[in-house]
């Protein structure tokens, strides 16, 4: 039997690297409560980002609720955003005691369908959180421009996208606000973290706020905070990785080309076109089986079979979770497009040290005759 392939594979710096960053919190004994691991990792990430605020989070899922929760939305209002997606975007929503409106993805990039986005506003609606799948970023023009014109915030949903660039402009560069995802399977991680990025200055204590409590000083509570802060250890994570970041996206690119080259041009097979103008991250290599020889979920078990972890990367919609069944807005049918996608969808192994070899026997398996 040969060796497991699993589907992700979390980026680390070297030990000896990792533990030289960490050396110093043993002479000061700080750990946690935004120390200087914390302050330089904002500071690296505001200039790789190319954005003026960056606030740190413990996990990308917190960072949402929290980013949702410092806009001041309206109790009860109806944020408009897509179902195919990680249950956090919709969870987040929900949580925050917003009620999410499913709108349908396109068929090309799998992002929020631009066309169908406008039909679904009411008077009720307070903002869009669109989700940048796979690193695919979402018609940001579009979106900012129907924002506009009804008074709505936009969040996106960022997770997927670090690194990527859009005519240069990173993804954390759009709409009111962006959440992006440090978890040990992302592109870039802090073990666990997130972060929300965003323009407006008057957002940075609100963040900071919802994060540690609401305590502004010793003897000062200003604010009905929770606690989300990033501890010195995963920020020191992100120092290491940041300095590796783009060899990283380096050898993922070599590996998505590899998989492209066994995969492109195969009758049934779907593979994600490269987005006009935009520098991608290689954060997934999602195949869509429409039409091929084999069905999604037999070629997922023949992968599982020879031991290779695919992911059925978004299966089931989130607007079709058991958790949801008594929400008037779920049902996949209202979605035909994300559904069509999400029954025959599955993401390829990918990681930055997955070898050549590697690839070829997931597409020799996949192409099996
Ligand atoms: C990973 C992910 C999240 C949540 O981030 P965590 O850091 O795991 O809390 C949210 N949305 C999407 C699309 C994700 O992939």
């Amino acid at each position: 039997m040969n060796d497991p392939i699993l589907v992700t594979r979390s980026s680390m710096p070297d030990f000896e690297e990792y533990c030289a960053e960490i050396r110093e919190l043993w002479d000061t004994h700080w750990i946690t409560n935004m120390g200087v691991k914390h302050k330089a990792l904002q500071a690296a990430l505001e200039e790789y980002l190319g954005v003026p605020h960056v606030t740190l989070y413990t996990n990308g899922h917190l960072a949402l609720e929290n980013v949702l929760a410092a806009m001041e939305l309206p109790a009860g209002s109806e944020i408009i955003t897509t179902p195919f997606t990680f249950a956090s975007t919709t969870h987040a929503i929900v949580r925050g005691g917003f009620t999410p409106v499913f709108c349908d993805i396109s068929d090309r990039d799998y992002t929020i369908d631009t066309k169908k986005l406008e039909a679904l506003i009411t008077d009720r609606t307070s903002a869009i959180v669109p989700v940048h799948v796979y690193g695919n970023l979402c018609d940001t023009e579009a979106i900012s421009r129907i924002a506009q014109e009804h008074g709505l915030k936009v969040i996106y949903d960022a997770a997927h996208a670090f690194g990527v660039r859009r005519h240069g402009v990173s993804a954390a560069c759009f709409g009111d606000a962006s959440m992006f995802s440090f978890h040990a399977t992302k592109v870039f991680n802090t073990i666990e973290g997130g972060a929300v990025c965003y323009p407006d200055d008057g957002l940075v204590q609100r963040l900071n706020d919802l994060k540690n409590f609401g305590i502004r000083g010793p003897e000062v509570c200003a604010y009905v905070g929770g606690n989300a802060k990033m501890s010195e250890f995963q920020a020191a994570m992100g120092l290491c990785n940041l300095r590796h970041i783009d060899r990283e996206l380096a050898k993922r690119k070599l590996v998505t080309e590899h998989y492209r080259g066994r995969l492109s041009g195969v009758p049934g097979l779907r593979l994600c076109p490269e987005q006009e103008g935009v520098t991608p991250n290689y954060a997934y290599f999602p195949v869509v089986f429409d039409g091929y020889k084999y069905d999604r979920d037999q070629v997922f078990r023949r992968l599982a079979e020879e031991n290779i972890g695919a992911r059925k990367y978004f299966y089931p919609l989130t607007n079709s979770f058991s958790c949801y069944a008594g929400l008037p807005t779920a049902g996949a049918e209202k979605t035909p497009v994300a559904r069509h996608i999400s029954d025959r969808v599955l993401t390829l192994p990918l990681y930055a040290d997955l070898a050549p070899d590697d690839v070829d026997r997931i597409c020799d398996i996949v192409l099996e005759r």
